[in-house]
C-alpha cells in the first residue's frame, strides 16, 4: 500500500509516530519505502518521535540520557548537538514512562485526588516533567562524581532561574514523600515506629525511588543500595538563594508548595463523616491503593482493641497476611482497595456500612480500622480456612494472653469478652 504514497506523506507519517517501537516496526515492514525516506533525514525524524514520546521537556530529558560535557549548561544547545542513537532512544522512552507514572502519583496527591491518571494541565505537566529530569540529572551527577567537587553541582543548579529551582525543589520534596511511603509500607511488625528514610535517600534518583515504591522494596534492601551521599540539595539551594539575595524560610516553603500546580481540584472538600475540610488529604476509592504508604502494619495492629496488640500469636499471622508476596513475581498480594471496601461494607456496629463512593479524612479512616479490623480479620481467617481456637472468656481484654505463651496459643482472643475483670 505504501508504494502509492508520495514520499512527503511517508515522511509525515514517520514524523508523527508515537514511539520508537512503531518506527522500528515501520522500517522493518517497508524496507523500500519508509526506509529510504528515513535515511534521507534520520536525525530530524528521531528527534520528532523523541518529542512525541517526551513532550516539551525534551531538552532536559535528553540531557539525562546523553553524556554531555558537565560544563555545558545550555539545554537547547545540548539537544541540538546530540544525535540520538538507539540506546539513547530506548533510555528516553523508559525514562519518559517513569516520569509519566510519577506524574500520575503527583497528580493524585496534589492536583485531583479522584483520578489515578494525571489531571495536570499542559503547563503544570511541563513544569513537573522539566523539574523531574533536572533533579534526575543532578542526582546522577552527584552519585557518579562521588562528590569530589561539590561546587560543580552548585554550578549546575546555578544555571537555572529561581522559579525553576523552586519547581525542582518541589519535585524533590515529592520524591522524599514517595521514599517515605515505601518505608512506611515496608515497616514490619513488631517494630514500634514507622521507619523513615535518611534525608538524602531520594537522591538515588526518580527511577529508583519510584521502583522502590511500586515494587514495595523493603527498607533494608533499599538501604543496602543507598549511595550514602553527603551532598545536600537543601543546603546547596539555600546557598544559591543567599547568593542571589532571595528569600528563605516560611514564605519560601509556601511558594514551593505552589510551584507546580496552579489550582488543585477539590481543595476545599470536607470529610463525609466528620465534615472537617481536608481537601486533597481526603481518602476515597481512587487513593486506597496508596494507603499502604500512610498506614503501616504496626500502626494498624496498635489500633486493635484491648491487649491484642501484645498477643503475637494472633497478630503475627495478620502482619504476615498483609506483607505476603507472590511466589513468582514477589509482588505484595494484599489488596488495600478490597480491604478498605470490605471494612466499609461491614454492618457490625452502630454506624452501619460506610458509603464507598464518599471521601473520608485520615482520622476517620483510622477510626474505621479501629472499629472493624478485628472482626474483618476473624471473617478473613474463616474465608482463608485458617484455624480458630476456642474462645477465651476474657476475649481481647485477657491479660494472660500477654504473659503466658501457652495460653495465647491455646485460645482465641479475637473474640469480645464474655466475662469482665480478666485475671
Ligand atoms: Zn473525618
Ligand atoms: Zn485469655
Amino acid at each position: 500500500m505504501f508504494d502509492r504514497l508520495h514520499p512527503d506523506v511517508l515522511d509525515k507519517i514517520l514524523l508523527s509516530m508515537p514511539d520508537f517501537q512503531t518506527l522500528s516496526a515501520a522500517l522493518r515492514t517497508s524496507r523500500t519505502h519508509f526506509y529510504s525516506v528515513f535515511q534521507a533525514h534520520p536525525k530530524s525524524i528521531v528527534l520528532s518521535i523523541a518529542y512525541n514520546v517526551v513532550g516539551p521537556a525534551l531538552p532536559q530529558a535528553v540531557r539525562v540520557v546523553c553524556q554531555a560535557d558537565p560544563n555545558l549548561c545550555d539545554e537547547d544547545a545540548i539537544l541540538a548537538d546530540h544525535a540520538l542513537d538507539r540506546d539513547a532512544c530506548e533510555d528516553l522512552q523508559l525514562n519518559a514512562a517513569t516520569v509519566q507514572r510519577l506524574e500520575h502519583l503527583f497528580s493524585l496527591r496534589h492536583k485531583d485526588r479522584s483520578s489515578a491518571t494525571s489531571r495536570l494541565t499542559p503547563d503544570e505537566s511541563f513544569r513537573f516533567r522539566r523539574a523531574v529530569y533536572r533533579l534526575w540529572l543532578y542526582c546522577e551527577r552527584v552519585r557518579a562524581d562521588s562528590e569530589e567537587n561539590p561546587s560543580a553541582y552548585t554550578h549546575l543548579l546555578d544555571s537555572w532561574p529561581a522559579h525553576e529551582l523552586l519547581e525542582m525543589d518541589r519535585v524533590a520534596v515529592f520524591l522524599k514523600d514517595v521514599a517515605s511511603w515505601s518505608f512506611v509500607s515496608g515497616t514490619e511488625w513488631p517494630e514500634r515506629w514507622d521507619r523513615i528514610p535518611p534525608n538524602t535517600h531520594f537522591m538515588r534518583g526518580p527511577a529508583a525511588v519510584l521502583r522502590d515504591w511500586e515494587d514495595a522494596v523493603s527498607p533494608d534492601d533499599q538501604l543496602e543500595f543507598n549511595p550514602g551521599v553527603s551532598v545536600n540539595l537543601d543546603e546547596q539551594l539555600h546557598e544559591i538563594r543567599q547568593k542571589r539575595n532571595l528569600k528563605s524560610g516560611d514564605s519560601y516553603t509556601a511558594d514551593r508548595a505552589k510551584a507546580i500546580v496552579d489550582a488543585a481540584i477539590g481543595a476545599e472538600d470536607r470529610c463525609h463523616r466528620c465534615h472537617t475540610p481536608k481537601g486533597l488529604d481526603l481518602w476515597g476509592r481512587p487513593k486506597w491503593h496508596i494507603l499502604r504508604g500512610f498506614l503501616s502494619v504496626p500502626c494498624m495492629i496498635n489500633l486493635l482493641e484491648g491487649k491484642l496488640p501484645r498477643n503475637d500469636h494472633e497478630i503475627s499471622p495478620l502482619a504476615d497476611y498483609i506483607h505476603a508476596r507472590d511466589d513468582d513475581d514477589d509482588r505484595l498480594t494484599f489488596d488495600w482497595t478490597n480491604f478498605i471496601e470490605e471494612l466499609c461494607e461491614m454492618d457490625v456496629d452502630a454506624e452501619g456500612p460506610w458509603d464507598t463512593n464518599q471521601w473520608y479524612c485520615f482520622d476517620c479512616l483510622l477510626a474505621l480500622v479501629r472499629l472493624r479490623l478485628r472482626e474483618w480479620w476473624i471473617a478473613t481467617k474463616v474465608k482463608e480456612g485458617m484455624p480458630i481456637n476456642e474462645n477465651c472468656w476474657y476475649g481481647y481484654n485477657c491479660r494472660t494472653q500477654v504473659h503466658r505463651p501457652a495460653h495465647r496459643s491455646k485460645l482465641n482472643h479475637l473474640c469480645t469478652p464474655t466475662r469482665g475483670d480478666p485475671a
